[in-house]
C-alpha cells in the first residue's frame, strides 16, 4: 500500500459523499494520513467541508450533479456518509471500475432502503429480528398491523433515524402512523415497514471492521459493544463498553460476522443489535462509522473514524479499547444561524472530558450541534461526567 502527495499528480484522493460531523471525523483521519480529500454536502459549509482539500454543494440524490462532481474530482476512493444518494450511479462507477465505492455498491443500495437490508438479513440469511410486514397503503398497513400484533412500529422503507416512525398500541394510532410515515418517508412514498415490537433490555452498536490482516487477507474485527440510549430514535448518550453475557456477545459478534461478510468490502459497519438476556435481534447496519460510536473518540486506541480511514486504505487496524468512556449529545436548542456557545471552559473543567463542536451553520432545537466526551474508571462515571459536560455548553445568539 502506498499513499501520494496531497495536491499533486501522485495525490490518493478520496471523496466523502456527505460531510456531516461523521464524515468531519473520516475526512480528519485521512488528512492525517496525506491523503487528499474532498467533501461533498447538500448545503455550504458543512462540518467536513471545513476540513477537506475542496469541497462542493450538490444534490446528491441529482444523478446528474453526482456524475458531474465526480468526473470533475476523479477521486480514486468514494465513501457514501450517508443514505440519501442516488446509489445507481455508485453500481455504474463501480462497474465502469472509475473508483472504489465504501464497501461495495450494492452495500449502499441494500442499506438505503429498510426493506432491501431487512429481507437480505432475516429471510436470505436467516439471521433473528422482530417479526415484520411491508405495506404500501392503508388498508395494507391495517392487515399488517394486525398480523405483526400490538405494539408494533410503523416505519418508512426509505428513512433513519426515529424519522415518520410511530409507535402503536392499538388500531386507533394507525390513521395517523400512516400520515406521519407519509409525511417524513424521503423518496418511495406510502411504503412501511410494520415491526413487532421487542421489548429489550437493552441495545447496542457493535462497531464491525473489514480490514487486510498481516497476510493481506480480508479479516473481520468487532470493538466493545456500544450501549445507547436513543429518544424519538435519535441516539442522546452512548457509552463503551456495554456489560453483556458471553453468550449474548458471542450471538452478536455471529449476527454482524454474517451480515457484513454478505455486505462485503472493506471499511468499517454499525451494526445495531437488541438484547434481551441472552437473545439477540438484529436490527440494522450502517456501512460506515455510526453516530452512537463517536464515543470511540475518547475509549479507543483508534477511533472508528480512524479504523474506517485505515481499513479502506488497506491498513492494519487495532480495536482496542483503552479506558471506558461515554457520549452525550449536546442539542442547538433553539432555530438560529451562527450560535455562540458559551461555558466551554466549565465543561472541559470536568475530569477527563474533551468536547466537539461540529461547526454546523444552522441550529435547530433538535439539532445536534456537538457532543461532549469522557472517560472514567466505569461507565457509570464516565456517563456522569459526559452528561454533566454536555449540559455546561450553553448555545445561545
Ligand atoms: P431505527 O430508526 O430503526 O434505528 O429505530 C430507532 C430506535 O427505535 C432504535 O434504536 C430503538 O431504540 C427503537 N426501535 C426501533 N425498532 C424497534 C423494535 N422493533 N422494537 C423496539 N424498539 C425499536
Amino acid at each position: 500500500m502506498s499513499i501520494g502527495t496531497p495536491l499533486s499528480g501522485t495525490a490518493t484522493r478520496v471523496m466523502l459523499l456527505g460531510a456531516g460531523e461523521l464524515g468531519k471525523e473520516v475526512i480528519i483521519a485521512f488528512q492525517r494520513l496525506g491523503v487528499e480529500v474532498i467533501a461533498v454536502d447538500r448545503y455550504d459549509h458543512a462540518p467536513g467541508h471545513q476540513v477537506a482539500h475542496r469541497s462542493h454543494t450538490i444534490n446528491m440524490t441529482d444523478a446528474d450533479a453526482l456524475w458531474n462532481v465526480v468526473r470533475e474530482e476523479r477521486p480514486h476512493i468514494i465513501i457514501p456518509e450517508i443514505e440519501a444518494i442516488a446509489t445507481h450511479v455508485l453500481a455504474d462507477i463501480e462497474a465502469e471500475s472509475m473508483a472504489t465505492v465504501i464497501p461495495t455498491a450494492r452495500a449502499t443500495q441494500l442499506t438505503m432502503n429498510r426493506e432491501g437490508i431487512r429481507r437480505l438479513a432475516a429471510e436470505t440469511l436467516g439471521l433473528p429480528t422482530s417479526p415484520y410486514v411491508f405495506a404500501e397503503n392503508f388498508d395494507e398497513l391495517q392487515q399488517a398491523a394486525a398480523s405483526v400484533g400490538f405494539p408494533c412500529l410503523v416505519k418508512p422503507v426509505m428513512s433513519s433515524s426515529g424519522k415518520g416512525q410511530s409507535f402503536i398500541t392499538h388500531e386507533g394510532q394507525l390513521q395517523a402512523a400512516w400520515d406521519t410515515a407519509l409525511a417524513s418517508g424521503r423518496v418511495n412514498h406510502g411504503r412501511v415497514i410494520v415491526e413487532g415490537f421487542i421489548d429489550f433490555d437493552y441495545e447496542i452498536t457493535l462497531l464491525t471492521v473489514r480490514a487486510r490482516n498481516a497476510e493481506g487477507e480480508i479479516q473481520t474485527y468487532f470493538c466493545e459493544s456500544i450501549g445507547h440510549i436513543q429518544q424519538q430514535g435519535d441516539y442522546v448518550e452512548s457509552w463503551q463498553p456495554q456489560p453483556m453475557s458471553d453468550v449474548a456477545l458471542s450471538k452478536a459478534q455471529h449476527i454482524a460476522k454474517c451480515i457484513t461478510d454478505d455486505l462485503g468490502g472493506l471499511g468499517l459497519f454499525g451494526v445495531e443489535l437488541f438484547i434481551k438476556e441472552n437473545e439477540v435481534w438484529f436490527s440494522e447496519v450502517s456501512p460506515r462509522p455510526h453516530d452512537t460510536g463517536m464515543v470511540t473518540m475518547a475509549s479507543q486506541r483508534f477511533s472508528e473514524f480512524e479504523l474506517h480511514a485505515r481499513a479502506i486504505l488497506g491498513l492494519p487496524v487495532d480495536t482496542r479499547l483503552e479506558k471506558p468512556a461515554a457520549s452525550a449529545v449536546i442539542y442547538g436548542g433553539l432555530d438560529a444561524s451562527a450560535l455562540i456557545y458559551d461555558g466551554i471552559e466549565q465543561a472541559l473543567a470536568v475530569p477527563e472530558s474533551d468536547l466537539r463542536l461540529f461547526g454546523k451553520p444552522e441550529s435547530f432545537k433538535r439539532r445536534r450541534m456537538g457532543v461532549a466526551l469522557a472517560r472514567g474508571e466505569d461507565i457509570n462515571q464516565a456517563r456522569e461526567r459526559a452528561k454533566t459536560c454536555a449540559g455546561l455548553v450553553k448555545p445561545r445568539v
